[in-house]
């Protein structure tokens, strides 16, 4: 069985203010450790909501470098990452791939990085509307983990949680439906399956992103294939604490 796992991706929102009342919401939530929840705030935040954050709650960045340090203004590095207390890391976002140009091999890079340093990884993938409509969806999603999967090693999936983000269904309030999140991730393990190993493939979590709420995740939480949500604008909310406390 593999355990639910929920993420909160605060993308470029929040203040110390705000940040601290989600912390605190999350802290006061007392969540059982039934399912393994990791929020993910703004770089300038991380080390302090990795002190402030109680267990079962882990922390990620939503980014990382391809290099451990250097001339490289702006950026941080996996282990700075580590450094600073913090487990996870968010790598090949579509926000990251569409604006700031993180090409497949980039993403490969960064994942193989990332897990060299001891990181855990939350690798995304996912199709715009032109690909979903033009019947290549399998196709951009295959691509986008064969090269991450060629990349690493085995022994570094378990490490890793893959987050199928429709780009469609990203802020737009267009969430995918349970057949059509299902039949995707259904597809990739089985891909996973032949590309990397039946073991992997049954032991790797496949999480869902895009316009989930409190209301619709019970639903999509129920699918076979569904093993978790990557949550952005609901991450910023209260009702951040019930998706986290989904039963799946
Ligand atoms: P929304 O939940 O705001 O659609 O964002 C999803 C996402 O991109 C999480 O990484």
């Amino acid at each position: 069985p593999r355990k639910f796992f929920v993420g909160g991706n605060f993308k470029m929102n929040g203040s110390q203010a705000s940040i601290k009342t989600i912390v605190d919401g999350l802290n006061d939530a007392k969540l059982d450790g039934s399912n393994e929840v990791v929020i993910a705030p703004p770089a300038l935040y991380l080390i302090s909501v990795a002190k402030a954050v109680n267990a079962p709650v882990e922390v990620a960045a939503q980014n990382a470098y391809i290099k451990q340090s250097g001339a490289f203004t702006g950026e941080i590095s996996p282990e700075q990452i580590k450094d600073a207390g913090v487990p996870w890391v968010i790598l090949g976002h579509s926000e990251r791939r569409s604006l700031f140009h993180d090409s497949d091999s980039a993403v490969a890079e960064k994942v193989k990085l990332a897990i060299e340093t001891g990181l855990k990884v939350i690798a995304c993938i996912g199709e715009t509307l032109e690909e979903r409509e033009k019947g290549i969806t399998s196709q951009v999603n295959q691509r986008q983990l064969e090269a991450i999967a060629a990349a690493i090693p085995e022994s570094a999936w378990k490490d890793i949680v893959i987050a199928y983000e429709p780009v469609w269904a990203i802020g737009t309030g267009k969430v995918a439906t349970v057949e059509q999140a299902q039949e995707v991730h259904a597809d990739l393990r089985k891909w996973l399956a032949g590309r990397v190993s039946p073991a992997v493939a049954e032991a790797t979590r496949i999480i869902y992103g895009g316009s989930v709420t409190a209301k619709n995740s019970p639903e999509l939480a129920k699918a076979e294939d569904i093993d978790g949500f990557l949550v952005g604008g609901a991450s910023l909310k209260p009702e951040f604490v019930d998706i986290a406390r989904t039963k799946a």
